[in-house]
């Protein structure tokens, strides 16, 4: 089977969205990019989580033919197409529906400073202008608000996040859920204290060099 290993890591980590709480029903998708074939792994469309399995998931090219599989792939694929495409740093993608993301992008407000671990994400996390699921107005517009970032805010959606392999993106995704979860919360009792810039880029720069067994 194509991207064996691939396929069965899209499973495993869909299976992770559920278990972390990430999302509802069909809600979000995965997808894993092999440098090697140029292809990626991707979650078929609407196929329940808990009966997912590694032949349901979808192969396709850059230019977003299914190469290998029997199931339609994600109404997402522009979405994550697009970060294979154009950014070198990111070969795994994770579109999530979880609660305080999708909270704040109804606001349509991005997520500051507010604590040390969005420096997982960078800087801050943009929400992206709306544009209607699964269009390729809806991944411009997330890829853009994503320049510099590793996750954004898709407005009235979701969030997404990116990295270079599966369980950075999948960190990724739960902790700016857990910081947009506690940003809500604060803002709901008082004004929350924001960290500056330079020292999210410091912060940025040790998760990504020397945190944990780096
Ligand atoms: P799919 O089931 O087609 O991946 O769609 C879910 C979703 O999150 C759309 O934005
Ligand atoms: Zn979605």
């Amino acid at each position: 089977m194509l991207l064996n290993q691939e396929r069965h890591d899209v499973v495993t980590y869909c299976q992770k969205l559920m278990t972390a709480g990430l999302t509802t029903g069909t809600g979000g998708n995965i997808s894993i990019y092999d440098d090697e074939s140029g292809y990626f792994a991707i979650s078929p469309s609407g196929v329940d989580y808990a009966e997912m399995r590694p032949e349901d998931v979808v192969v396709c090219d850059l230019a977003g033919q299914v190469v290998d599989g029997r199931l339609k792939p994600s109404s997402e694929i522009g979405l994550h197409r697009i970060f294979y495409e154009r950014r070198q740093d990111i070969k795994a993608v994770v579109h999530t529906h979880s609660t305080y993301a999708t909270v704040l992008s109804t606001l349509r407000e991005d997520l500051p400073a507010s604590s040390y671990l969005i420096a997982y994400a960078g800087v801050n996390v943009r929400c992206a202008d709306y544009a209607s699921y699964g269009t390729e107005e809806l991944a411009e517009k997330t890829f853009a608000a994503m320049t510099e970032r590793h996750a954004a805010l898709m407005a009235n959606h979701g969030l997404v996040a990116g990295d270079m392999d599966i369980a950075s993106a999948f960190a990724v995704a739960e902790q700016i859920e857990q910081c947009c979860k506690v940003y809500v919360k604060a803002r709901s009792i008082g004004k929350p204290v924001l960290l500056s810039e330079e020292e999210m880029r410091r912060t940025e720069k040790r998760f990504r060099t020397s945190y944990g067994q780096k």
